[in-house]
């Protein structure tokens, strides 16, 4: 049988939400903070293909969730890392130590992603989700609710304070598996 809980020294952070409430900013700044190694997993399914062509219609890739968690499964033996991905559900539940949902308001949303020049209909389908929170939703399906840590990420101050109870719950998890 697998062990109930994982046993490694540093914890695994999953940092997901809606596209533009701020996760790679948010990560990249984590990973400083806590000495956490950074992937984004969007970068990840470009660099090593691990999708099934590009949709057009979204200007995303259709992602291959198989291919990301074999190639992503060694990255996460051993702790340590911090993830940045729009989406939690396919990840394993066992990988996550602490999963972060980011939020933002609808205005905030919608500026970031028109600012980034996405298309109408792909702002739309976001600004929709986030006040669905179907992010939000889908790791309460996935993860045990005392793992999730949502968080408003609507200023600069937000996003401080959020890099700031992020770095502590990292330093929590590694003095309570020190011995
Ligand atoms: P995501 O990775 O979730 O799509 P990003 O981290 O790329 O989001 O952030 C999108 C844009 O919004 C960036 O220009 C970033 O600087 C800005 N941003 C993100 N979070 C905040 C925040 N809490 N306060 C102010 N600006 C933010
Ligand atoms: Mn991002």
């Amino acid at each position: 049988a697998l062990p109930k809980s994982p046993q490694r020294a540093n914890p695994n952070i999953l940092i997901t939400g809606t596209p533009g409430t701020g996760k790679t900013t948010t990560a990249e700044m984590v990973a400083l903070a806590a000495e956490l190694k950074k992937i984004t997993v969007g970068d990840l399914v470009k660099e090593r293909k691990l999708h099934d062509g590009y949709n057009d219609d979204m200007d995303t890739y259709w992602l291959n969730e198989d291919k990301v968690v074999d190639e992503m499964e060694a990255m996460m033996a051993d702790g340590g890392m911090c993830i940045d991905f729009h989406t939690c559900g396919f990840f394993p539940e066992r990988w996550f130590d602490l999963v972060v949902v980011l939020r933002a308001d609808t205005k905030k949303v919608y500026d970031r992603l028109e600012a980034r020049g996405y298309k109408q209909n792909k702002i739309s389908e976001n600004v929709e989700c986030e006040i669905m929170q179907v992010v939000l939703d889908e790791a309460h399906e996935s993860y045990k609710p005392e793992l999730i840590l949502e968080l408003q990420s609507n200023t600069v101050e937000d996003m401080e304070e959020n890099v700031e109870k992020i770095a502590r719950r990292v330093d929590e998890f590694r003095r309570k598996h020190a011995q």
